[in-house]
């Protein structure tokens, strides 16, 4: 039905109209998980045996019966089976505009190029639901879309699977995964949320923000990583991204701080705290920050006269 007629002699290997009429209909099928807007020699799997120039000879060759093939699954008089994959292409292609106030993706550790490229062109606001940790279909080159989305990170506090001691239990696995007994998966729930039309922050901010807590949590007694961006007031409220108003935390304790346990003027107090520790402020500031952050009901303090050469309140 592709019209190969005949075997391939390639190297020493021959491949057979078969094989041939298989890497052919694997073409189509990689072609349409990515964004390319036609078929090329480099949809062609690696075919086992071959070396560089002996797969770019067999790519060459078969890209002609690919794109005829192509052809027939494009027509309505097609003979060729009409995949999910294909018409899933071929929609994509049309660049469609989704009629709606936000798209929601799920699974979006696991999506391919081609679905990503509509998601990310939609101008309503997108969500991006999934797990980066239940990577599962890499072989169809899906994708992890969503670790180094620019959003609002949300992760699942709760979930109605298990309860919260195995959530526990599966969450250490998660953080250290060194120290995960080989082929172990382990879940966690997240959920990405971007406001409509919020910019990134910026590389130099992101970057300047890590290295005032050191790439560590910026709670003292936790420290922990990885870290994640938040913003002490939330970007619903100040509409911009500043280097003030931003601090690293690490997931649980963002979530804490997001569920209200920590409140805002404590996180102030912490930002205050690892200015001091990068040195923005001297001894004296960073003794009195400390005395606040013992004492958050604390609205005033004693600075010792010895401290300063005259008594201060
Ligand atoms: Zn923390």
């Amino acid at each position: 039905m592709l019209g190969i007629s005949r075997d391939l002699d390639v190297n020493s290997r021959r491949i057979k109209v078969s094989h041939q009429a298989r890497l052919v209909m694997g073409m189509i099928r990689r072609f349409c998980y990515t964004t390319d807007r036609q078929i090329m020699a480099r949809h062609l799997e690696l075919v086992n045996g071959l070396d560089d120039r002996a797969q770019e000879f067999v790519a060459r060759a078969l890209l002609p019966f690919a794109h005829r093939a192509w052809q027939d699954i494009c027509s309505e008089r097609g003979k060729l089976r009409f995949e999910h994959d294909h018409y899933m292409k071929l929609w994509a292609m049309t660049e469609p505009a989704l009629l709606a106030d936000f798209v929601l993706l799920d699974e979006a550790q696991d999506t391919n190029p081609v679905l990503e490229e509509v998601f990310l062109a939609q101008e309503v606001q997108r969500i991006c639901v999934g797990d980066p940790a239940q990577r599962s279909y890499g072989w169809c080159s899906a994708q992890d879309v969503m670790t180094g989305f620019p959003a609002d990170h949300l992760h699942l506090t709760q979930s109605f699977r298990f309860g919260p001691a195995i959530a526990a239990v599966a969450n250490r696995w998660l953080t250290t995964p060194s120290k995960r007994p080989p082929g172990m998966t382990v879940c966690q729930f997240s959920l990405s949320f971007m406001p409509q039309g919020r910019p990134a922050i910026t590389q130099p901010m992101q970057r300047q923000v890590l290295v005032e807590a050191d790439h560590r949590c910026a709670i003292p007694t936790c420290r922990a990583t990885p870290v994640e961006l938040a913003h002490i007031r939330p970007y619903a409220q100040v509409l911009e991204h500043t280097f003030e108003n931003l601090i690293a935390l690490c997931p649980t304790c963002h979530t804490r701080f997001d569920r209200g346990d920590m409140d805002r003027k404590s996180m102030r107090q912490y930002k205050a705290n690892l200015g001091l520790l990068s040195g923005r402020y001297g001894p004296l500031e960073l003794q009195a920050l400390q005395w606040f952050a013992d004492d958050t009901s604390r609205q005033e303090i004693d600075i010792p006269a010895e401290s300063t050469g005259h008594s201060a309140t």
